[in-house]
């Protein structure tokens, strides 16, 4: 409880226009098996404890907490603009936040899923995405990319993106289901699927599967972390290596307010 936050950064989207971290689970108040700074209401964790570690991220990034969005998300493709009017506010049933609103910080919860972060540095506009398996092949990124240009102007070759740590390759193994499924949703994309297993069990590479559709959407500028939560507990909140006992952490991603 002592040690303080870690964040961790992205250098595709180092730019002084932006306010944008990925919590880890160090320096907050929580107690096992959330142990750390969990940022997840309904993971049975103690209610003030979770606030505090809200308040925690908030302050060290800088950022009133009440000009914060968040979402309910349900691994959908959904993608919602937000604004002024919706700080504060969690979004129904939404996997993909995006707005053109400086001083508003979109945030989405992890723990596995794979965050992908977009920010488009001409037109000053960034999106948020959540990924999981179902999410990913319903190309709920390409989607939130696509709702940048169609609904805020964007022009697709100026968007950068970032692709979070999340469960890795390494880690990640699914059912015979899910292999079909990927298949179906990447025919052009056989390398997602590693490790092929007799009973039809492979290892699924969901980081791969988010870079392919953000660059057949056109974005060329493509920072993955590389960092695997199953493979770090230490560090980050991970569903399949804590037997789905656990905590999340978060992505927060915005526009600096304009200084005066
Ligand atoms: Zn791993």
């Amino acid at each position: 409880m002592t040690e303080s936050l870690a964040l961790y950064r992205f250098d595709a989207l180092a730019d002084a226009a932006l306010v944008h971290a990925v919590s880890t689970r160090l320096g907050g108040g929580s107690l096992l098996p959330t142990a750390g700074l969990n940022l997840g209401h309904t993971v049975g964790d103690d209610p003030q404890a979770v606030a505090g570690n809200h308040a925690l991220l908030a302050a060290a990034l800088g950022i009133p907490s009440g000009q914060i969005v968040s979402a309910h998300q349900v691994h959908g493709n959904q993608i919602a603009m937000v604004e002024q009017s919706d700080a504060g506010r969690v979004i129904s049933e939404t996997d993909g936040l995006i707005t053109e609103t400086s001083g508003l910080y979109l945030m989405l919860r992890y723990a596995d899923c794979v965050p992908v972060l977009l920010y488009d540095p001409i037109r000053q506009a960034v999106g948020l995405a959540h990924a999981g398996w179902q999410g990913t092949l319903a190309r709920v990124a390409a989607r939130t990319a696509q709702a940048m240009v169609s609904d805020l102007g964007c022009r697709v070759e100026d968007l950068r993106a970032a692709i979070g740590p999340s469960i890795g390759p390494c880690c990640y193994e699914v059912g015979p289901e899910v292999v079909t499924a990927t298949v179906a949703a990447f025919p052009d994309a056989p390398g997602l699927i590693k490790r092929r297993q007799a009973n039809g069990h492979a290892h699924l590479d969901l980081w791969a599967a988010n870079v392919r559709q953000l660059e057949q959407v056109g974005i060329d500028l493509i920072e993955t972390a590389g960092l695997c939560t199953a493979c770090r507990p230490d560090l980050f909140f991970s569903h399949r290596a804590e037997q789905g006992r656990t905590g999340r952490f978060a992505v927060i991603l915005g526009l600096r307010p304009d200084r005066i």
